[in-house]
């Protein structure tokens, strides 16, 4: 029995099939990148702004997923596609901008099930998730996912995210009064956070009614400060043991029907410098998680606090 409810177990039973994510690089830029809130980026945040960063900018967005459905295709056999815009912030522009670049997503192919967009909460508004919310009349899933990464401003103000709590909390609102499918992407092993605050995120998460959350492991990428300070030893990245323990313990207190997304390392292992074995011992981890739960039979929810 699985110890916690995946987004390909989500999938299959929405679409009866495995259904893949292709990744568009639209060309968006950042508010902490390009100077309207700062100009050195989260401090993990490589040049590229996002480890997506697979395809030329000079490719269009159906070519790119013409190109990606492609290659899924003829590796894994794949059938059913959801448009996937990745890389920085993709709500950043003028909705009418927007609307352009997410009706030729949705037209690109006619295996295209889904749409979801990758943003800021900072980034949005009722006007642009409104626009989103109509393409449900055209696919069957439609879905934002917010970098979270925390509930704690301090983390938040350390890791120089140039946005508050406050600002998720005021997008996830309207987003659940709209209806629209929704992920949490949050970091375990953030600078100067306890086990506990990770925890306290976890709970909020399932007091909160988040429907999906993606669990990554902090890494440093090349040419960030993150690397800076884990080359000058003011950052330790988590242990595989320790990335199994926290992850298990997140898991426990989230709400039993959350979507995982995944949990995992993030960024290309060629520009990665910590922790290695987020990469070279993918499938390691994932037993070793395993492992985990049935050693202490437990599973997603199995310490999730009942909210009245
Ligand atoms: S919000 Fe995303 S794209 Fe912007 S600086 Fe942070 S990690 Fe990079």
């Amino acid at each position: 029995m699985p110890h916690y409810y995946s987004y390909n177990d989500y999938l299959q039973k929405k679409f009866g099939c495995r259904v893949y994510k292709v990744s568009i690089d639209a060309g968006f830029s950042c508010p902490n990148r390009d100077g309207t809130k700062g100009v050195h980026g989260c401090i993990f945040c490589d040049e590229r702004g996002s480890s997506s960063r697979t395809q030329a900018l000079s490719e269009s967005v159906t070519s790119q997923i013409v190109n990606n459905i492609n290659i899924r295709r003829s590796r894994y056999g794949a059938k059913k596609f959801i448009a996937y815009f990745q890389s920085f912030t993709n709500t950043y522009a003028q909705a009418a901008h927007l609307k352009n670049l997410y009706d030729e997503a949705i037209a690109a192919h006619p295996d295209i099930v889904g749409l979801a967009i990758s943003t800021r909460a900072d980034c949005v508004d009722r006007e642009k998730l409104e626009l989103i919310a109509a393409y449900r009349s055209q696919v069957p899933y439609v879905c934002v996912e917010y970098g979270l990464q925390t509930i704690h401003d301090h983390t938040l103000k350390h890791i120089n995210r140039q946005e508050t709590h406050e600002d998720f909390v005021k997008a996830i609102q309207m987003t659940q009064e709209l209806g629209l499918d929704h992920c949490a992407h949050v970091i375990l092993g953030l600078p100067n956070e306890t086990h506990q605050e990770m925890i306290e995120t976890a709970k909020w998460i399932a007091e909160n009614k988040i429907q999906g959350v993606k669990i990554h492991f902090l890494v440093a990428m090349e040419h960030t400060r993150l690397a800076q300070h884990y080359l000058s030893g003011t950052w330790k990245p988590l242990s595989m043991d320790e990335a199994v323990s926290v992850s298990c313990d997140f898991l426990e207190h989230l709400s039993p029907e959350c979507i995982i997304y995944r949990v995992g390392g993030n960024g290309h292992p060629q520009h990665a410098i910590a922790p290695q074995w987020v990469w070279q011992k993918k499938r390691e981890f994932s037993q070793a998680l395993d492992q985990e739960f049935i050693r202490r039979q437990t599973r997603q929810g199995s310490k999730m606090v009942i909210f009245s």
